[in-house]
C-alpha cells in the first residue's frame, strides 16, 4: 500500500476516484485517517445504541456527541488534527461506556456476533488500521 490516504468523501475527489496523496481540498493524510477512525468508532456506538433502544434505553449525551462528532467529519474547513484526535478519544470513551451498558442490559448476548465496529478495541487501534480499512472498503465497493 503506497498511498498515504484514501478519501472520496466529496465531489472534489481526485480524478473522480479518491484523493490518495493529499486532499484536493487541503485535507492531509492524518486528518483523513482520523476522520475515518471517528466514523468507524461512531458506527460501533450506533450498533449498541440501536440495540439498547429496543429496551427503551436512550443516552442523550451520547446521541448529542455522535451528531457533533459526525459534523467534524463533514466540514471541509476543519483539518485540525488535535481537535480530531480529541474527538476520536472521546469516541473511544463513549464506545467503551455504551458497550458496558449493553453488557449490563444484555448479559447473555454474544457480542462477538456484532458487526466489527462494535468490537473495536481502542488500545489496539492505529492509524495504519484506519488506512487499511479505508482501502479494503474500496475493494468491496468496486
Ligand atoms: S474531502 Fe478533500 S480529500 Fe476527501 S475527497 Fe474531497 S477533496 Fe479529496
Amino acid at each position: 500500500m503506497n498511498e498515504k490516504m484514501f478519501c472520496r468523501q466529496c465531489e472534489q475527489t481526485a480524478m473522480g476516484k479518491a484523493c490518495t496523496k493529499s486532499g484536493v481540498c487541503g485535507k492531509n493524510p492524518e486528518a483523513s485517517a482520523l476522520m475515518d477512525s471517528i466514523i468507524y468508532t461512531l458506527q460501533g456506538i450506533g450498533i449498541y445504541s440501536d440495540k439498547l433502544r429496543e429496551k427503551n434505553k436512550v443516552y442523550p449525551d451520547i446521541d448529542r456527541f455522535v451528531i457533533e462528532a459526525l459534523f467534524t467529519t463533514v466540514t471541509n474547513v476543519n483539518f485540525d488534527s488535535e481537535k480530531l484526535k480529541s474527538t476520536l478519544e472521546m469516541s473511544f470513551q463513549h464506545l467503551g461506556n455504551i458497550k458496558k451498558e449493553f453488557i449490563n442490559i444484555y448479559p447473555e448476548y454474544d457480542i462477538s456476533q456484532l458487526p466489527e465496529p462494535a468490537l473495536l478495541k481502542a488500545e489496539k487501534f492505529s492509524r495504519n488500521d484506519a488506512l487499511k480499512r479505508a482501502f479494503s472498503m474500496e475493494q468491496t465497493r468496486t
